[in-house]
């Protein structure tokens, strides 16, 4: 009788664990969902002012060279 209550709540406690995973939002990618830790992106560095930048937001320069800003990328060409 004793291990039937345990099989019991075991089986409640699998139950609740099912139900919250259901609810999880599964169809949005990893960094759209909140509280998730960002993707790791490459870093770069600016030509001109050496600052470490993500990938993402540097501006590629006519010579393959990435800038930080719109700025230093013209001050580089010149
Ligand atoms: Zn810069």
């Amino acid at each position: 009788m004793k291990y039937l209550l345990v099989f019991a709540v075991l089986a409640v406690a699998f139950y609740v664990w099912r139900a919250g995973r259901r609810n999880a939002p599964r169809d949005l990618p990893p960094q759209k969902r909140p509280g998730a830790p960002a993707q790791p992106q490459d870093m770069v560095r600016c030509a001109a002012c050496a600052v470490h930048l993500p990938r993402g937001d540097a501006l590629a320069g006519p010579d393959g060279a990435v800038y930080c800003s719109e700025e230093h990328r013209q001050r580089a060409r010149r």
